[in-house]
């Protein structure tokens, strides 16, 4: 009896562990299944890992970035375009998280639960899906960065669309390299960097300075400083590239000078200069187009007095994104709450964005100031007609070193004030060394091939 009972027990142990296990796969099927079957090592998939019947992927105008021809995954039919938008369409595999080959693998597919990938042909044509950029812009991007590696993003303040966002290195996703695992030429080819890398910010994080500054410090702007181009900020010195002379603040930013910005960042002290970077979207990461971009940083829990004064021009440890970059100028130009980007149009003929508004990043007047002296920053700095000479552009350059020996990132981030032309952008090239003569250039090309483009004459 006692033997029965003990094997009763343990049968209905056995029972409900199994429907204990039963249910849990159950759920993770209906939860995950069209994730798993875009997974790599989905034996099932061919060689176009599921994109035999996938939909066609337009830009803005109707081009076709992408389509699935007899079983095959044919890109645009021009390799500079392929090349260009790679990093938002994808390629055949998953290497690149953010592309919407990827995030959108299961919509484009048209993934049938019952059914599995078992589907008929005949009803196997997936959701088309159009996007945002357009490929002139994409393809005057991919001129201008050239051989560098970097990342540009355009997308207009008003309405949230992304009209260019290109990164370098890229590939063509049509014949993907086969070294493209060993070759340095690659590195870190599937990361889009618009979205996904981060790099210290120079001296277009005085942007973020200058809209604390305008709010707590009292009088600033009716203060100024007598740069002679090196002055003690705690126990060390900060310098500038050259003495700037008398500068009050919107001198300051437009001739870029370090050492009246790392003061400001020492006398607003450590917690209103973390409030402010905050705000403006450092230590948090965006999210749309169910992407997650990566975070920028703003950290100065433990820096000296030194330090925190560096961290007010963009460097100590200091680390931003270009779409944080590209966001930031958007709320300037928007009287102070940017508008969310967005790169997705519809899928399958339904609107996927409506024009959303981001979280406020800093007060209109502020805003409003801010846009003003990047308005004077390229007038009396730079030069109207070299940042364009066909859009009325305000603008802040930063280059940031890197390493001893005197390399740096080169940063441009603005917006423009055309009515008919209003896209905010950040553009940021590795090694480029010269903000003026390398970042601005690149912006400029892409820039007056959008005025060609929408600008109304
Ligand atoms: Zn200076």
């Amino acid at each position: 009896m006692r033997k029965i009972n003990s094997r009763s027990f343990m049968i209905l142990l056995m029972t409900l562990a199994f429907f204990a296990g039963l249910t849990y796969h159950t759920v993770n099927l209906v939860l995950h299944a069209s994730q798993w079957v875009a997974e790599p090592t989905n034996s099932h998939l061919t060689d176009v890992d599921g994109l035999e019947f996938a939909g066609k992927i337009f830009d803005r105008n109707g081009v076709v970035l992408a389509q699935s021809i007899d079983k095959q995954r044919v890109y645009n039919d021009d390799e500079e375009i392929r090349r260009a938008c790679l990093h938002i369409v994808g390629d055949n595999s998953v290497n690149i998280a953010t592309a919407v080959q990827t995030v959108y693998r299961s919509e484009l597919t048209k993934y049938n639960f019952t059914f599995g990938l078992g589907l008929p042909d005949i009803l196997k044509k997936g959701n088309n899906m159009t996007l945002t950029i357009d490929t002139r812009l994409q393809r005057a991007a991919l001129r201008a960065l050239g051989d560098y590696k970097g990342a540009m993003l355009f997308y207009n303040y008003k309405t949230g669309e992304i009209l260019c966002m290109v990164s370098t290195p890229t590939y063509d996703p049509q014949d993907v390299p086969e070294d493209i695992e060993t070759n340095e030429l690659y590195d870190g080819a599937y990361l889009n960097r618009a979205l996904s890398a981060s790099y210290p910010p120079g001296s277009t994080f005085k942007l973020v300075t200058a809209a604390a500054a305008l709010k707590e410090v009292p009088g600033i702007e009716n203060s100024t400083y007598d740069c002679h181009g090196a002055d003690y900020v705690g126990d060390k010195q900060v310098t500038c590239y050259e003495a700037n002379g008398i500068v009050d603040i919107k001198e300051a930013l437009a001739q870029s000078c370090n050492i009246f910005f790392a003061k400001l960042a020492v006398a607003l002290g450590k917690d209103k200069m973390t409030s402010y970077a905050e705000q403006m979207g450092f230590n948090s990461r965006w999210s749309f187009d169910g992407i997650t971009t990566s975070s920028s940083r703003y950290d100065v829990t433990q820096a000296d007095e030194n330090e925190l004064g560096w961290s007010g021009v963009g460097q100590y440890t200091v680390l931003e994104t270009p779409v944080n970059m590209a966001i930031i100028s958007a709320a300037i130009a928007n009287g102070g709450t940017p508008v969310m980007p967005y790169f997705i149009s519809t899928i399958d003929g339904k609107q996927k964005n409506k024009t959303t508004l981001g979280n406020r990043m800093m007060e209109k007047d502020i805003a409003d100031k801010l846009y003003e002296m990047m308005d004077y920053t390229v007038y009396s700095n730079y030069g109207k007609s070299y940042v364009s000479e066909k859009l009325d552009v305000c603008a802040k350059t930063g280059t940031a070193e890197v390493s001893s020996d005197g390399l740096a990132h080169a940063w441009v981030t603005g917006f423009c004030k055309d009515e008919d032309c209003p896209i905010a952008f950040a553009a940021v090239v590795e090694y480029g060394n010269y903000a003026y003569s390398v970042a601005i250039p690149m912006v400029r090309q892409v820039l007056d091939t959008a005025a060609d483009i929408y600008k109304k004459y």
